[in-house]
């Protein structure tokens, strides 16, 4: 990399670090608050921006824009301001025996500098939905967007450097050369978002500088049709989660496990469904593109190979350019590359099964997926795969709106990530809990050295009570 760029970054960075001290004085609730109603003014005044950028990148539909993009990031604005207090709130713990006589508190603080970094799928959501939390907890941030999508990544450039000092919130735009850079540099925190592959690799550049992270990565996410499940209202779901954003979705069904006794039924009802969503060929204006060539060839790629391993087309064509349409295939077997890649596109494979058994022992011989979706009506059924198994999060007969409640912490679990987002989940992963504990009375000085006999006799007496 460029000299010039490399001194770029250390200056941004060194900036963000001299505030630190200040920040921890004057970047209380009241300015945190006006900081996010600041960033809540200009992403609605810009917002026909945001459509276009993120339709100039990957022909993402107004809609989706809104209601993936936009709206969860205002909900998130919207939860930190509203409970803010609360979150900062300094917590009272009662002593135990052994700290009787002193008081004790938590309270939540900045970790100082963060670093975050996000993905080209939902350029917008995941690049200032953590700049959110990171800002709620008091904290400055360099923000790297992805490379993938220029548009939006200038236009993120544009919104932040409009809003906020380039000591608090600075983006820095590149590609991986520009990552790397980043990670050599000693961040308290990175919020990382996109691929286990790099997840692991931005893992092992913060345990050089001891930093903390979360880590919300991806991976393979199963959805399982049970005998009973409401076809239906499986098939509307399936159709939303996997095609919406033409399945560049972290959190997207990867393939279905569809019960035997239903799956023909079930198959016909999701073609129809799919069929009225984006019609029966040829290019919807409601599929987004595949973001570049290189994911459409991988993609084809992956179709050919599944193909020419014995693979059957259920429904779709290989499309033309970045436009690939609704794709069902079948009869996948492990030599297959789509049975391990991530697909992250509009292919669905489709297993079917007579035991739930066998699904389960299936989910846990691979890494613990991001989600889990079970459609069924009969609980003990959803409750028996979701005890067997782990998975970040769990939808049963929904898919993806797990993301959008702020109540509950999103993330994965090992290869799909670690540590949580959205709303307090977030708060907590940009602040460090100090633990405070303060004398009023404590007796313990009575056991200090020297050890005479009233001290092991005392000892004697705390051995029993605790011990
Ligand atoms: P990616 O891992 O290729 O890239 C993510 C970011 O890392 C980008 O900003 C990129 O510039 C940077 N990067 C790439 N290579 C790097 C390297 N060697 N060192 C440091 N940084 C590097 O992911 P992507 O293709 O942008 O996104 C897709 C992946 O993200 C999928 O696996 C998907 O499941 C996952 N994802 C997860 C979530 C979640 O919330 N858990 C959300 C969206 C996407």
């Amino acid at each position: 990399m460029k000299k010039d760029r490399m001194d770029h970054i250390a200056q941004a960075f060194a900036a963000q670090k001299a505030g630190v001290g200040r920040r921890r004085l004057e970047f209380g609730l009241a300015a945190r608050r006006r900081a996010l109603a600041d960033l809540h003014a200009i992403l609605k005044r810009r917002e026909a921006e945001i459509i276009a950028a993120i339709a100039a990148d990957f022909g993402k539909p107004e809609v989706e824009v809104i209601l993936t993009e936009i709206l969860p990031v205002s909900q998130e604005i919207r939860a930190a301001r509203r409970h803010l207090r609360r979150w900062m709130r300094t917590r009272r713990v009662m002593p135990g025996i052994a700290t009787f006589g002193t008081s004790a508190r938590i309270r939540y603080e900045a970790r100082g500098t963060a670093l975050i970094i996000s993905p080209w799928n939902y350029p917008f959501n995941l690049a200032l939905g953590p700049l959110v939390s990171c800002l709620a907890a008091g904290n400055s941030a360099i923000l790297k967007p992805s490379e993938m999508t220029p548009a939006t990544s200038e236009l993120i450039a544009s919104i932040v450097a409009e809003c906020f000092p380039a000591d608090l919130v600075t983006v820095i735009n590149g590609d991986k050369e520009v990552a790397t850079a980043l990670l050599e540099l000693p961040f308290d925190h990175i919020f990382f978002t996109g691929s286990p592959a790099v997840g692991s690799i931005v893992m092992a550049a913060a345990a050089k500088n001891l930093s903390s992270v979360s880590l919300e990565l991806g991976g393979k996410s199963p959805a399982v049709i049970g005998p009973g499940a409401d076809l239906k209202q499986a098939a509307d779901w399936v159709t939303f989660g996997k095609f919406t954003n033409a399945g560049q979705t972290c959190i997207a069904p990867d393939h279905l496990f569809v019960h035997d006794s239903i799956r023909d039924e079930f198959v016909a009802i999701l073609r129809a469904r799919i069929s009225r969503a984006y019609g029966e060929g040829g290019k919807s204006p409601f599929l987004a593109r595949i973001v570049n060539a290189g994911h459409a060839t991988r993609l084809r790629g992956l179709l050919s190979d599944a193909s020419a391993k014995g693979a059957r087309t259920i429904m779709g064509e290989a499309g033309q350019g970045n436009d690939m349409p609704p794709t069902l295939i079948e009869a996948i077997t492990p030599e297959m590359q789509i049975d391990h890649q991530e697909i992250f596109g509009p292919i669905l494979p489709i297993f079917s099964f007579c035991d739930p058994d066998a699904v389960i022992a299936r989910i846990n011989s691979r890494p613990k997926p991001l989600s889990l979706y079970i459609f069924e009506r009969n609980r003990g059924f959803a409750d028996h795969i979701i005890e067997s198994t782990s998975s970040g999060s769990v939808g049963i007969n929904l898919t993806m709106l797990q993301f959008s409640h702020g109540g509950l912490p999103f993330g994965g679990v090992n290869h799909s990530g670690m540590g949580a987002a959205h709303g307090e989940f977030g708060f907590r992963a940009f602040s460090h809990q100090r633990a405070i504990l303060s004398n009023r009375f404590s007796a313990l000085p009575v056991l200090f050295a020297p050890y005479g006999r009233r001290v092991k006799w005392l000892v004697g007496v705390v051995k029993r009570l605790l011990g």
